[in-house]
């Protein structure tokens, strides 16, 4: 299966990739955690998305698809969920492409669709686990107490400034991706509020559905 995941930042898409993942079998292709991870390791591909991503914004097409697409291959063109990627419809034009080269295409794209006040208070309120990555709310869900606290850490871009510009990049570049697998008529719309168990539930229900209806 080929899938893709799709949401404003702090609509949970992270979190739901990951069931996803472990219900279907398939590996997670994040554009968002392979751009930390050159960052982290200093590549020069993380070196030139550091400032882009510090700052909320979109990082230079060229270093993403060349992220994105060895990590597609590496996968064999298959049994993938990409999250954060296409972001823009110059990607969205690429990666049709790519898997079309290797007569492969996207089979359904699920759409998260959360409240922006709702998305300001999940992110500006987000801490992780610096060794794990585990994501903690500090309301919803704190920390253990006996974590030391200079082991939960802030995203580096989830500081005000960034979240209203990634917000605003959202509607701008991506929200016309959407439009995009819409037409081609792929694009499943999830209501992403409420608990994680509900909302993954809802999206089963309809990649299960969608997937007897688009095989591959
Ligand atoms: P979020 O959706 O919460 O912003 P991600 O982890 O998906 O989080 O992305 C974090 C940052 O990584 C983005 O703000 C952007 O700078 C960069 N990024 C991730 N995916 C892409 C992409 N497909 N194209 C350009 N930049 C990207």
């Amino acid at each position: 299966m080929r899938l893709a995941i799709f949401g404003p930042p702090g609509s949970g898409k992270g979190t739901q990739s990951t069931r996803l993942a472990n219900s279907y079998n398939l590996t997670i292709i994040s554009t968002g955690d392979l751009i930390r991870e050159a960052i982290a390791a200093g590549t020069p591909c993380g070196r030139e998305a550091e400032s882009y991503v510090r700052h909320g914004e979109l990082v230079p097409g060229k270093v993403v698809r060349e992220l994105a697409n060895q990590a597609i291959a590496k996968q064999g063109y298959s049994e993938f969920i990409l999250d954060g990627y296409p972001r823009t419809l110059e990607q969205a034009g690429w990666l049709s492409e790519y898997l079309k080269s290797y007569n492969a295409r996207l089979q359904c794209v699920v759409s998260l669709m959360v409240p922006d006040e709702i998305l300001v208070s999940r992110l500006s309120r987000r801490r992780l686990h610096r060794e794990t990555g585990q994501i903690y709310h500090l309301d919803y869900s704190p920390p253990p107490p006996d974590i030391p606290p200079e082991e939960i850490i802030q995203r580096l871009d989830d500081h005000p400034e960034a979240i209203l510009i990634r917000l605003e990049t959202y509607r701008a570049e991506t929200f016309p991706v959407e439009d995009y697998y819409r037409r081609k008529g792929i694009l499943i719309e999830i209501d992403g509020t409420g608990d994680v168990e509900s909302i993954q539930s809802r999206i089963v229900k309809h990649v299960d559905r969608f997937s007897t209806l688009m095989p591959a």
